[in-house]
């Protein structure tokens, strides 16, 4: 009976910024939309990536018809190197998010053997009982779409990440009209972008960053550096743009971001007048006032060109006094800290700095609430579901979608791992799949568990106490005093009477007069309940303890 619902699963982005999926299940036949990474919150200590967990899929692998991508960016793209190995489906998507997908593929070794199929805005292609249309949208990067997923259920369409930008880079906005006969013809379910359902009006479009480019680079009396992502293509566009109107040349600073420009350029992607982009060799000798860098580091990343450069770090670049740096993104949640640093390091160096705070160098991606509530109005679904968003951006949207008529038992506000079961009258949250993060750590996916992660929170935070107690070889009783070696927790030489307090302490609790040989696990117990208390009073720190066993 349930077999005969349309049921609809998020296992990434929704309550939270990034690795989006959305999984779409009718009987046997399941369709994947994205499948994204997160950057790591700051309570995540070493780890590089979050991606979604897809034990879901792993238990269904020979029901999934295909993986769909509505965008290049890394929160849609970016888990498929680790993700695509494991599912074995085709993937569809624009020529522009396959030739990123490719990169980032064969970055991680991972593009043999994928099976990429491209299909173009306005096309479309029967996945199984589905049948999935591109519409184009408006985003920060060319070739974006939403999906018209035809099901036999009804009609879902999934906005992707878009804006209404009237003006954008690459001419082409969203198709509205599709989507208002769409209205007319009845849609079941929306899923909507909610990242900036926060804000009121509409997103400015990307026409004022032209005009701020141009200003910076016609004033600026040095070089000019752009930082961004590899992945705003749209951004680099306008970049080349400006620095063309002011006879600049433009070089590249980064693998990432030469390979992002070189495969946009070759698929036409990109348009860049003859001779305008450089090689790094041809530096010598030009005057600055000709020269603009583009290179990644917008995050102040630790490991990027932009602070590579300001660190002199750099093998070919330095950052110099009388620069403009132009910062040319918004801060992803969690990295304000490093890019904070990273401004005020190059304010140091005598450079000048441009960020969103202080100046238009970017535009936000996302439609605000007045480009919401149109989408709505325009789409006239029965159900509603905001997605991509923390819980308050999916809360937001969700109102917004009350405040145009739609009865709030038709909205659905998700986790990731709900499942959402609709029939063409209804829909209901009927149970929950696992939708944990997955983390990826250097060369390890998944086995980084919370535990190893509350443990470096721990040493991080309050440092370690290592215990070492001797007990004697042949007759396993303790012998002397505990021996206390700390790491991170208070300085020895000041606090060495605390410690040698707690050695005492330690020995007494341990000895209990008998001849018994001393148990281990009763030992490990008593230690860390002893020094836990006798630190916590001492210091209110509560440093990690791990007591260790010699024989003597
Ligand atoms: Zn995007
Ligand atoms: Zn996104």
């Amino acid at each position: 009976m349930t077999k005969r619902r349309l049921r609809i699963i998020p296992l990434g982005g929704l309550s939270e910024i990034g690795k989006n999926m959305m999984v779409i299940e009718y009987e046997d036949d399941i369709i994947i939309i994205d499948a994204g990474l997160m950057f790591p919150g700051e309570e995540m200590l070493g780890i590089d990536l979050v991606i979604p967990d897809i034990s879901y899929l792993l238990e269904r692998r020979e029901q999934i018809r295909g993986i769909i991508i509505t965008h290049g960016h890394e929160d849609h793209i970016g888990a498929l190197p680790y993700l695509l190995p494991q599912l074995n489906a085709p993937v569809y998507s624009t020529k522009l998010t396959q030739g990123l997908i490719s990169v980032r593929l064969k970055e991680r070794k991972a593009l043999s053997g994928a099976n990429l199929k491209i299909i173009p805005p306005g096309g479309n292609v029967t996945l199984g009982k589905f049948r999935i249309e591109f519409f184009p949208v408006c985003h920060s990067i060319p070739d974006s779409v939403g999906l018209i997923i035809y099901t036999p259920v009804g009609i879902i369409v999934h906005s992707g990440d878009f804006k209404l930008d009237y003006t954008p880079v690459d001419g082409k906005p969203t198709d509205l009209s599709r989507l208002a006969q769409l209205g007319a013809q009845g849609v079941l379910l929306l899923l909507s972008d909610s990242t900036y359902a926060e804000l009121p009006g509409y997103t400015l479009s990307e026409r004022v960053v032209g005009e701020t480019l141009d200003h910076i680079m016609a004033d600026a009396p040095g070089r000019v550096i752009v930082a961004t992502f590899s992945s705003l293509v749209s951004r680099i566009q306008q970049v080349i743009n400006s620095a063309a109107k002011y006879q600049r040349r433009v070089f590249i600073v980064g693998r990432s971001m030469s390979d992002t420009v070189h495969m946009a350029l070759e698929l036409g992607y990109l348009d860049a007048p003859d001779g305008i982009l450089g090689r790094l060799d041809e530096l010598r000798g030009m005057p600055h006032n000709k020269i603009v860098f583009m290179a990644t580091g917008s995050q102040g990343e630790p490991t990027s060109a932009l602070v590579r450069m300001a660190n002199r770090d750099h093998r070919q670049v330095h950052i110099h006094r009388g620069d403009t740096v132009i910062l040319s993104a918004t801060p992803i949640p969690g990295n304000e800290a490093l890019i904070n640093r990273t401004v005020d390091n190059l304010f140091k160096q005598g450079v000048q700095v441009l960020y969103s705070k202080v100046a238009q160098v970017h535009v936000h991606g996302h439609g605000s609430q007045e480009e919401l509530k149109l989408l709505l109005n325009l789409a006239k679904p029965k159900f509603f579901m905001p997605i991509h968003g923390e819980y308050r951006h999916l809360s937001l949207h969700a109102k917004l979608a009350q405040s145009v008529g739609i009865p709030p038992e038709n909205i659905f506000v998700l986790e990731d791992g709900d499942i959402l079961e609709l029939n063409p009258q209804a829909g209901k949250i009927t149970g929950k799949v696992s939708a944990s993060n997955v983390y990826v750590d250097g060369l390890s996916v998944g086995d980084i568990g919370s535990v190893v992660l509350r443990n470096r929170r721990m040493l991080s935070r309050d440092g370690i106490v290592v215990v070492i107690i001797a007990v004697n070889r042949q007759t396993g009783k303790l012998v002397g005093r505990p021996d206390i070696v700390s790491r991170g927790f208070v300085d020895t030489r000041e606090s060495k009477d605390m410690i040698d307090e707690s050695r005492d302490l330690l020995a007494r609790a341990l000895d209990h007069g008998g001849d018994r040989p001393a148990e281990w696990s009763f030992v490990n117990t008593k230690v860390r309940d002893v020094l836990n208390k006798f630190y916590y009073e001492q210091t209110k720190r509560r440093p990690m303890i791990l007591p260790v066993m010699v024989k003597v």
